[in-house]
């Protein structure tokens, strides 16, 4: 049969078990999080360049067949101008001529404007695309271990946890209550070592009528300033107790 401070170190451990695995499937959901959030945000940036890639060439194609209709119409203009009679409707003829012709040329240089800006784009998308793959293979594997990993830790917490329940009931009350009270309350470990006549789990130095009958029974009392459970190791006591 074990002494009931047996019990408690042992069950301080399993406490301490659960509580480092709850961390970790913590930490386990926050990184998956990040990851679901960095996969969206790459998601909407590709969205938002292929968006831009396809309103340029919209405007590109818009463009050439502007620049289509405009030498439809400076053809027409320059077979009439070949046939008119008076100098005034040459005049009129030459001057919508230019202006087309002006015209024309803007375009022809916003269409140049225009095929370097896809091309630098297209260029860019390439090497973004693989960037992305690269990227998305290490986060489609990352997620893969965090996954198998928060698994793992959920299963070990239910074993912990029933574990730690049947030795609550094993202890029995009133220690099974204080130590479940104490562990909502105190910092680990609040089944505290009495080290050189001081609780080590606040620090204070305790009364030497308490640390003796600590030594003599080999059980556990309540510290008298942060109601922990001390003990007094008595196995290397006279090493680091006295
Ligand atoms: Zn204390």
């Amino acid at each position: 049969m074990k002494t009931d401070l047996e019990q408690l170190l042992e069950l301080q451990q399993v406490t301490a078990e659960l509580r480092r695995q709850r961390e970790r499937v913590a930490a386990y959901s926050r990184r998956l999080q990040e990851i679901e959030l960095a996969s969206k945000r790459m998601r909407a940036e590709n969205a938002e360049r292929e968006a831009k890639l396809g309103a340029l060439k919209k405007e590109w194609l818009e463009g050439e067949l502007e620049l289509k209709t405009l030498e439809e119409k400076l053809s027409g203009l320059r077979k009439r101008s070949a046939v008119v009679r008076t100098p005034k409707e040459c005049e009129a003829l030459e001057h919508e001529i230019a202006t087309l012709e002006e015209k024309r040329s803007k375009l022809e240089e916003r269409l140049l404007v225009l095929m370097e800006e896809a091309e630098r784009l297209e260029k860019a998308e390439e090497q973004k695309k693989k960037e992305e793959r690269d990227f998305t293979a290490e986060l489609v594997a990352e997620r893969e271990r965090l996954i198998e990993a928060h698994k793992q830790s959920s299963e070990l917490i239910k074993v912990l946890t029933a574990d730690e329940a049947r030795m609550l009931q094993a202890l029995g009350d009133p220690i099974a209550q204080i130590y479940s009270r104490l562990v909502t309350k105190a910092e680990l470990p609040v089944v505290a070592r009495v080290e050189k006549s001081t609780c080590s789990g606040c620090g204070t130095q305790l009364p030497i009528h308490l640390v003796q009958s600590l030594k003599t029974s080999g059980e556990v009392e309540l510290c008298p300033h942060c109601h922990r459970l001390v003990y007094v190791d008595t196995r290397a006591h006279s090493a680091s107790d006295d």
